[in-house]
């Protein structure tokens, strides 16, 4: 293993021969194949995808044990047992949390009232990303999620997922998605079945992209980056896909309740990392699954310290965070940090790290 957190980012531990093999086989079928029988394989193969050594799954720390090891090396290097450095979210929070929503087709768009009801109960608000050319949008669709406070965002021009498949189709669909997002206000990119290439994302040209699991091996592209924390490709901004998606859960691994995402959950909020949590209304359709999401959100309602909002609010965030830094490393001095863009005061974006019994403590 190394230590380049781009190593996981980019997802280079992936073998090339990945993309090909039965996976690429079954996908390239599936379109023939009936949708009962497509689930039954899934589900018989989920079993081995779930026992996959790396990423692990549904928790891998690699890129948080290389986060703690930077953080230590810093204070070794100011010599310092506490340490001013930039906080990971803003006003002192301890975790970031956002809600997203991939529309898959008619029968999403027809849920999206009843998915917005359970989130007005809670007062949150999410994300939209709708497919630009294979479903109509009704008129007054979009009108109706920015009057509720909700974000517009792009799941792709098709979702046949054939967007990454070669540089000449990219290019291609490139001016139609600069297009589509401009006309829609939109400024985050979600691919279709989370296709994706590392090397290629910064040309979306737009603020950020939310097509990277930090693990998830059910996917078509299975693996992930890694980290529950931002980061960016170039100028932008990455937002990683955290918990477990709706449809692996519950029709997938058939999980009954929500234990695994609360075991995740937890387990970031206490690393300060982001929960960026991905559902679609299609799927949401039963009174039982629409219950637990209501549960999931009754959680994040009752955490401390837990910044709820929009991805573009976090990568507007991120991104000023990652062009700033604390001047003044002591906590007697006067720690402060310039260029930091959506919190004031500016004080707020201070968090103090020290190290107490060998564990690197960062508290705001
Ligand atoms: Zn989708």
């Amino acid at each position: 293993m190394t230590l380049d957190p781009d190593y996981y980012h980019y997802e280079r531990y992936r073998p090339q021969a990945e993309s090909g093999g039965a996976l690429a086989a079954y996908y390239a079928l599936k379109p023939l194949i009936p949708r009962a029988l497509q689930l039954g394989a899934r589900r018989l193969y989920a079993h081995r995808q779930a026992r996959r050594p790396f990423p692990a799954w549904p928790i891998e720390p690699i890129a948080l044990e290389l986060e703690r090891q930077r953080l230590r090396a810093l204070l070794l290097r100011h010599r310092a047992r506490r340490l001013a450095i930039l906080a990971y979210w803003p006003d002192r929070k301890r975790f970031a949390f956002a809600l997203t929503h991939d529309v898959e087709g008619p029968a999403g768009i027809a849920n999206i009232e009843r998915v917005l009801e359970v989130e007005r109960k809670h007062g949150f608000i999410s994300a939209w990303n709708f497919v630009a050319e294979d479903y109509e949008i009704p008129a007054g669709v979009f009108e109706l999620l920015s009057d509720a406070g909700c974000e517009i965002g792009l799941h792709g021009i098709s979702h046949d997922c054939k967007l990454f498949q070669s540089r000449r189709r990219f290019e291609a669909q490139l001016p139609l998605i600069h297009a589509y997002m401009s006309e829609w206000g939109a400024s985050g990119f979600r691919s279709p079945a989370t296709h994706r290439r590392a090397e290629w994302m910064h040309e979306l040209g737009c603020l950020y992209d939310s097509s990277f699991p930090d693990s998830d091996p059910f996917e078509p592209h299975p693996g992930g980056c890694c980290s529950i924390f931002p980061f960016t490709f170039g100028d932008l901004v990455e937002l990683p896909i955290t918990l477990a998606q709706d449809h692996t859960l519950f029709a997938i691994l058939r999980a009954r309740g929500i234990e695994v995402w609360l075991r995740k959950a937890q387990w970031i909020i206490q690393n300060n990392g982001l929960i960026n949590v991905i559902t679609h209304p299609d799927y949401l359709v039963s009174q039982q699954r629409l219950a637990c999401y209501d549960e999931l959100l009754g959680f994040l309602a009752d955490q401390e310290g837990g910044w709820h909002a929009l991805p573009r609010e976090i990568a507007l965030w991120w991104r000023a965070r990652s062009r700033s830094e604390v001047l003044g490393a002591q906590p007697q001095a006067d720690a402060w940090s310039q260029g930091c863009g959506p919190c004031a005061p500016l004080s707020g974006c201070v968090a103090w790290l020290s190290e107490r019994d060998g564990k690197i403590i960062v508290e705001t």
